[in-house]
């Protein structure tokens, strides 16, 4: 661990309104270092034991609603990934979202992007969600 992402993590927590943890730390540099949105459960499967379950899940959800991390519904699990400016970044979720159906790998297609729909009158837009399910360019062998 570089002692300035620790810095930085520290920083961002604080600025959150967040105590710093080992945990909130771990869960941090592991969102930071993953350049494709993860479930609880794969995140669950990189931290191998060093926090429980309950402790992954309750700080992602906090992460969340500081807008620290995007949640992004997938097919089978809602993924959470780092938002780009680290916090506060208006919610991007207007490209589209490729899941793989094999390996079950969420990708940002950050060139696709969510076609503005008009909504009927009364509703108005937070942000969009649209996942193409499918099969990734790896699992085809291509
Ligand atoms: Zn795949
Ligand atoms: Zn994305």
């Amino acid at each position: 661990m570089s002692r300035n992402y620790y810095m930085d993590y520290s920083e961002l927590l604080k600025s959150s309104r967040l105590s710093l943890t080992q945990s909130r730390v771990l869960l941090l540099e592991i969102l930071f270092e993953t350049d494709y949105p993860l479930s609880g459960k794969e995140i669950e499967g990189i931290i191998n034991g060093e926090c429980d379950r309950a402790t992954i899940y309750r700080n992602l959800n906090s992460f969340s609603e500081k807008g620290i991390v995007q949640r992004i519904l997938a097919d089978e699990a809602v993924k959470f990934k780092m938002n780009s400016e680290g916090k506060n970044e208006t919610r991007n979720a207007d490209h589209v979202h490729f899941e793989c159906s094999i390996c079950h790998k969420l990708i940002c297609m950050k060139d696709l992007r969510v076609k503005d729909y008009n909504l009927p009158q009364g509703y108005s837009k937070i942000e969009n969600q649209f996942l193409i399910v499918g099969i990734c360019n790896h699992c085809n062998g291509k």
